[in-house]
């Protein structure tokens, strides 16, 4: 089993319509061996990668192949709608994230206006995930993401790219359980290999039901991910739970509930 938990739909001049980027993303996922991925929507309510709407559409609940949608939301942008087509989404089980785009856009993960959407997550068991790292760090930086993770100790906190190119930063998360990493996007840049590798092992072996393989295709590449995430020198069982395990217990079993495939 593998999981990508984190992957868009693709831009460009290729896929144009909305059909085209599903059958695009779903011959990326076969090629690559992917069974399941997590898709996350743009916060816009026009977006290329698509909106909230736009994705729940392409992959519904019950008929999704193997798409599970992650909401994107913004207190910059039609807040209150986009707030009610992500309570609506996640009722209907069709949403099984919410995503904070902090650093893509000028606002902080402490963000007062933020707590109403944390408060959702926290009724309703969804994870929440934030945009870290490249450009504009400080948005969701270590000291910004711990407030957080102290103030909600119930909410499962994703921190996507794990603030590459400091990703040995995580380490200063590691006493917050409810905190995950997600390492989409580290793979981007050939010449930080070695020591991303390095650091991307520790971290791994240390907080092994805390990590989560991601490839942030299609704005990375899933081949390039996955060759790098599989060079790692990592036990059996490690590996089954940073390639699939974990993703599937944080995203796609609903709390309380058993998973009778993860034993
Ligand atoms: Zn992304």
């Amino acid at each position: 089993m593998l999981i990508d938990a984190h992957v868009h739909l693709p831009t460009g001049n290729t896929v144009i319509t909305f059909q085209e980027k599903k059958e695009f993303l779903l011959a990326g996922m076969k090629k690559n061996g992917v069974d399941q991925c997590i898709l996350i929507a743009d916060s816009w309510p026009v977006s290329e990668i698509g909106s909230n709407k736009d994705c729940m559409s392409l992959f519904p609940a019950g008929n999704c192949d193997g798409v599970h949608v992650v909401g994107g939301i913004s207190p910059l942008k039609d807040f209150d709608r986009q707030l009610e087509v992500i309570r609506f989404g996640i009722e209907k089980k069709a949403l099984v994230g919410i995503k904070l785009f902090t650093g893509h856009e000028a606002f902080y993960l402490t963000d007062e206006r933020l707590d109403i959407v944390y408060d959702l997550a926290l009724q309703t068991g969804t994870p929440v995930l934030f945009h870290s790292g490249w450009d504009n760090r400080q948005y969701s930086d270590v000291p910004v993401a711990e407030k957080i993770a102290k103030k909600y100790p119930e909410l499962r906190l994703v921190c996507c790219h794990c603030w590459y190119p400091m990703i040995g930063l995580a380490q200063r998360l590691f006493d917050y359980p409810n905190v995950f990493f997600d390492f989409s996007s580290v793979a981007d840049e050939p010449e930080k290999y070695e020591k991303i590798a390095e650091e991307a092992e520790l971290i791994i072996r240390t907080v092994p039901d805390r990590v989560l393989y991601g490839s942030d295709a299609f704005g990375c590449s899933m081949e390039q991910h996955l060759s790098f995430f599989r060079n790692l020198d990592l036990p059996e069982e490690i590996s089954r739970k940073f390639f699939a395990e974990n993703a599937k217990r944080i995203y796609l079993v609903p709390d309380g509930e058993q998973d009778p495939e993860i034993t």
